[in-house]
C-alpha cells in the first residue's frame, strides 16, 4: 500500500507536532506523559535543560539537562533556548536546536512545561504547538494528592499548593483542557487529541503531489 496510506501517528512526510501538555503539580501529568510515550510510536520527549538539581534517579540527559546557572544566563542570553522560565527558583529551558532538528524530520515532540513555557513556544511556533492543559477533578482532590507526597513536608504543601492554583489560572490560554477524574479517560481523551491533530488538513501539505497527479 502506498505511504500515503501510512499511519498517521508515524513519522511522515509531514512536519512534526509539538504537544506541549502543562498542569499544576498533583494533576497527574508525569503519569499520563509516561502512559503517552510508551503507547505512542511517534512522540519523543523534549528535553529540558535546568538549573535544579537531579533527584534521585533522574538521569542528566534523559529526564532533564542539568546545568550550571551561568550556562543557563549564557544559553538564554545567546537566544539558544526556544523559551525558558524560573520555576520555584530554578531556571527551566527548551533548547532551540533539537525542536527544529526533530520537527523538521516529522517527529511529534511532547513537552512537559509550565504555563509561562507554553505561551512563549506557541509564540515561537504558532503553527506547530498545540497545548492541553491537565486539571485535577478537584481542588480538595488536589490538595489531597499534595499531601499523599510522602516525601513533601507541610509547609512544601502549601507553596505546591499555592504554585498550583497560580497555574490553573492560565487554563483558558490553552488550546484543549482535559480534566484528569479518571487516569485511563484522560489518556484515552489526549490521545484522541493527538489524533485529530495530526489529521488536520493543514498538516497535510504533502498530499498535494499526489492529488495534483490525477487528471480529471
Ligand atoms: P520539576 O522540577 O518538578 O521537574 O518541574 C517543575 C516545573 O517546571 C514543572 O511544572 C515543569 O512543567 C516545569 N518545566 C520543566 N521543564 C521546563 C522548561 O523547559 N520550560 C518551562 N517553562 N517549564 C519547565
Amino acid at each position: 500500500m502506498s505511504e500515503l496510506y501510512s499511519n498517521p501517528a508515524e513519522p511522515t512526510q509531514r512536519r512534526g507536532i509539538c504537544f506541549v501538555l502543562s498542569a499544576p503539580s498533583g494533576a497527574g501529568k508525569s503519569t499520563i506523559a509516561n502512559a503517552l510515550r510508551a503507547s505512542q510510536k511517534n512522540l519523543f520527549p523534549s528535553i529540558s535543560v535546568t538549573t535544579r538539581l537531579p533527584r534521585p534517579g533522574e538521569i542528566d540527559g534523559v529526564h532533564y539537562h542539568f546545568i550550571t546557572k551561568e550556562q543557563f544566563n549564557h544559553q538564554a542570553d545567546s537566544g539558544e533556548l526556544l523559551e525558558w522560565a524560573t520555576v520555584f527558583d530554578k531556571g527551566y529551558g527548551t533548547p532551540k536546536a533539537p525542536v527544529e532538528q526533530q520537527l523538521a524530520e516529522g517527529k511529534d515532540l511532547i513537552f512537559d512545561i509550565d504555563w509561562q513555557g507554553q505561551r512563549q513556544i506557541k509564540a515561537a511556533l504558532p503553527d506547530d504547538v498545540v497545548s492541553i492543559f491537565i486539571l485535577p477533578p478537584s481542588l480538595e482532590e488536589l490538595e489531597k494528592r499534595l499531601t499523599n507526597r510522602a516525601s513533601d513536608h507541610a509547609d512544601e504543601i502549601q507553596k505546591r499548593m499555592r504554585a498550583a492554583l497560580n497555574e490553573i489560572e492560565h487554563w483558558e490560554e490553552f488550546d484543549y483542557v482535559v480534566i484528569n477524574n479518571k487516569l485511563d479517560d484522560a489518556i484515552m481523551q489526549i490521545e484522541a487529541i493527538l489524533t485529530a491533530e495530526r489529521l488536520k488538513t493543514k498538516r497535510q501539505n504533502f498530499l498535494h503531489s499526489f492529488t495534483h497527479s490525477f487528471t480529471l
